[in-house]
């Protein structure tokens, strides 16, 4: 039976309307990390309800929470994969067209992306809220790049414009994805373009794991399908929308890492396993695999006529 919006326990923040459709039955999915999963009975949109607290996504987004806590070469490992599916991004890019021009990256961590795509014609802005973060991103591009630390609101206050957002798994995070994406159309220029990764309900590993998706975290406060991302941007204002193959670069040591972190049972013990059995350099080369996740291209409508 559809439920309303459940009763809010202290300080976590009841969604009442769905960001996608308006509507306001949830139906209970399954819980994540002590969270209840639900689905929009009008538009099928799944998210937390409620949502954490910001006391509890404090805790969560510690200095290491990009590395799987502080273990030793943790940090190297991720910063490889990254800059691997960096590259691998910026060639998806490339062939729809999209070669140069301003960039401004939201939720730039510590610069990965960055780095790759200042070394392809892009003059590039980061903006991230860790200043942790930050200050690592700026470390490691130098001159290169103009790294802000805040909220996408910083950005926004400049009142500058930009050819291309990228969003690399920021959408799921966000309390107000239509606010969000409405301000990342604002931040556009006529004709800009938007590329967005986040996780995909409707992917493989997703119906596989069911309730142990390890997608499914405090965290990710909204998991959207092809269908309900498309949706989300076109309400929006944006036009072209492709959604091209969620791929990503792994390495067997990134992958380990993340499902100790986020433990499957019956999958961790694997991976700690193939781990320990592969010589180093191949537990830590970046393959291009499917990795439950999906990519939306979009466009800033130009001026009519155009
Ligand atoms: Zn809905």
């Amino acid at each position: 039976m559809p439920s309303t919006v459940p009763p809010a326990l202290p300080d976590r923040v009841p969604v009442a309307a769905c960001p996608l459709c308006g509507g306001r039955e949830f139906t209970p999915v399954c819980r994540a990390a002590a969270h209840a999963v639900v689905r929009c009975a009008g538009c099928q949109l799944h998210l937390l309800n409620p949502q954490p607290s910001d006391a509890e996504l404090v805790e969560i987004y510690h200095p290491h929470y990009s590395f799987f806590g502080a273990e030793p070469g943790a940090e190297a490992c991720v910063s490889r994969v990254k800059q691997a599916t960096a590259a691998h991004y910026l060639n998806l890019l490339a062939a729809a067209g999209v070669s140069g021009g301003s960039l401004l990256e939201i939720g730039c961590g510590d610069g990965d992306f960055l780095l790759q795509a200042s070394r392809r014609n892009f003059p590039a802005t980061g903006i991230d809220y860790s200043p942790h973060s930050c200050a690592k991103a700026q470390a490691k591009l130098g001159a290169a790049a103009r790294i802000i630390c805040g909220e996408i609101s910083a950005v926004a206050d400049r009142r500058e414009s930009y050819d291309l957002c990228v969003a690399c798994d920021v959408i799921e995070h966000v309390r107000q994805p239509a606010d969000f994406l409405q301000t990342l159309h604002g931040l556009l220029r006529p004709n800009g373009r938007l590329f967005i990764v986040t996780p995909d309900l409707d992917s493989l590993a997703a119906k596989l794991l069911r309730s142990r998706w390890p997608e499914f975290k405090a965290e990710h406060m909204y998991y959207y399908t092809p269908r309900t991302l498309r949706r989300q941007l076109a309400q929006a204002g944006f036009t072209d929308i492709r959604l091209l193959g969620g791929t990503k670069m792994l390495s067997v040591d990134y992958v380990t890492r993340h499902f100790i972190t986020y433990p499957v049972s019956g999958l961790t013990p694997v991976l700690r396993l193939l781990r320990a059995l592969l010589p180093a350099s191949w537990g830590q080369y970046p393959w291009l695999i499917p990795a439950g996740g999906m990519i939306a291209l979009a466009r800033k409508p130009g001026p009519v006529g155009h």
